[in-house]
C-alpha cells in the first residue's frame, strides 16, 4: 500500500516506522532481521531501506595501495522485497541519482514493479568521499527533482527511449528529503524551501525530513512550507543520539544544530550507556511533543542497532 494511503487509513494517528541501513558487502542478513524483529511489535506500516553510493576505497594488491570503485552497501531492493514478504510490510527503497544512469534507474524501477514495492524515496544523494561537491553521474539526474519526474513518467507509461507499451503502469507513491534547518549547500532555508516546492510540484507524494533535535525547527518548517503551498503530508525523522562523539558529527555532517540542554546532558555522562540513556530520554520526550501535535509518522533513523528505538516506541505506541 502507498505510504499516503497508510497516513489517510490512519485518520490523524500517528504511525510508527523506521529506516534501516543495509549490512555491509558480505556480511549475514540475518544481523538486520535480530534488529527488525523487536521493532514489529510497534506494527509499523513500512520501513525504509537505505541506498550507498558507489565509493573510492583503496585495497592492499601485491603489496601495494590499489584505488577500486565499489558499493559498499549494496542490496536495498533485494533487502525491500525480503521485508516486505517476511513481515508483510510495505518498504521504502531509497533510490539515489548520485552513482547511477537513468536507464540503471529504469531498470531498477521495473523491479520495483516486479517485486511489488509500491513506494520510493527519491533523492539526490552526497558527493563522493574524494569529491567536494556533488557531481553528476553521466547520464543521470543532477537534482532530486529530475529523479521524481522520471518516476512519474514511469507512472504515465513513459520509459526513457523505447516505445514499447506497458500493459501494466507501475503507481510508485514518491517520497523526498526535506531539511528544516536548510540543505548545507542551500545558500538560505527560503531557497531550499523553493527547491522543496519544485519536487513537490514534479510529484512528490510526501516529504521525510532529515533528523532535527528543536520541535520548534520542525513546526516552523511546516509552516513555511504550508506558506508556499506544500500541502503533501511532512514526516520529521528522529535520531536518538547514541554516543557522545554524535556532539561533533552530526552538526559536522549534516550542518544542524544541537539545543544547549542536550549538549550538557550528554556531556555529562560517563558511559556509552548514560549517553544511550539521555538519548532515548530526548527522543521521547521530542516525540511525545510531536504526536500532539498530530504529525502523521514518527519516522526513526535506526542506525544498526535498534534497542533504543524499541525503548522509545514502548512509550509512544
Ligand atoms: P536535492 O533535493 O536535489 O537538493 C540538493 C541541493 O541542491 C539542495 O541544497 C537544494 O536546495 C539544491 N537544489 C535542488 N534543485 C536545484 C536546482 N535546480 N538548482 C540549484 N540547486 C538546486 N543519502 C544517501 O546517500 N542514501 C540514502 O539512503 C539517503 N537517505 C536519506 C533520507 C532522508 C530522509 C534524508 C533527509 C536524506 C537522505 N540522504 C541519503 C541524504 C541525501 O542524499 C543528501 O542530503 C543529499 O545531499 C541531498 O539529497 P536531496 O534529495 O535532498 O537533494
Amino acid at each position: 500500500m502507498k505510504i499516503t494511503d497508510h497516513i489517510k487509513n490512519a485518520q490523524g494517528e500517528t504511525l510508527f516506522s523506521f529506516e534501516i541501513v543495509p549490512p555491509v558487502k558480505g556480511k549475514n542478513i540475518q544481523h538486520l532481521y535480530d534488529n527488525i524483529d523487536p521493532l514489529m511489535e510497534f506494527k509499523p506500516p513500512f520501513i525504509d531501506v537505505t541506498t550507498s553510493r558507489e565509493e573510492f576505497v583503496y585495497r592492499e594488491k601485491d603489496g601495494l595501495l590499489e584505488k577500486q570503485v565499489t558499493r559498499m552497501r549494496p542490496g536495498t531492493v533485494g533487502i525491500c522485497a525480503s521485508l516486505q514478504h517476511k513481515y508483510g510490510v510495505d518498504t521504502v527503497p531509497h533510490v539515489l541519482c548520485g552513482g547511477f544512469t537513468k536507464e540503471e534507474t529504469e531498470y531498477l524501477l521495473v523491479d520495483c514493479q516486479y517485486l511489488g514495492i509500491e513506494n520510493l524515496m527519491a533523492l539526490r544523494g552526497d558527493a563522493r568521499k574524494d569529491q567536494q561537491y556533488f557531481e553528476a553521474t553521466k547520464g543521470g539526474h543532477s537534482y532530486a527533482t529530475g529523479l521524481v519526474r522520471q518516476i512519474k513518467n514511469l507512472n504515465s507509461g513513459k520509459y526513457l527511449h523505447d516505445d514499447c507499451e506497458m500493459d501494466h503502469l507501475p503507481d510508485f507513491c514518491i517520497g523526498v528529503a526535506g531539511y528544516p534547518e536548510k540543505h548545507l549547500e542551500a545558500p538560505s532555508l527560503k531557497s531550499d524551501l523553493k527547491r522543496l516546492k519544485e519536487k513537490v510540484d514534479a510529484g512528490a507524494d510526501y516529504v521525510v525530513t532529515q533528523m532535527f533535535f528543536d520541535n520548534q525547527k520542525y513546526f516552523e518548517f511546516v509552516e513555511a512550507a504550508k506558506n508556499i503551498g506544500i500541502h503533501i503530508p511532512i514526516i520529521p525523522g528522529i535520531k536518538p543520539i547514541a554516543v557522545k562523539r554524535h556532539l561533533q558529527v552530526l552538526p559536522q555532517v549534516f550542518r544542524i544544530d544541537l539545543p544547549q540542554d542536550l549538549i550538557d546532558a550528554v556531556d555529562g555522562c560517563s558511559t556509552n550507556k548514560d549517553v544511550r540513556q539521555v538519548g532515548i530520554e530526548w527522543a521521547i520526550q521530542q516525540s511525545r511533543e510531536l504526536k500532539e501535535a498530530g504529525v502523521p509518522v514518527l519516522h526513526y533513523y535506526s542506525m544498526g542497532k535498534s534497542d533504543n528505538i524499541k525503548a522509545i516506541a514502548k512509550e509512544l505506541f
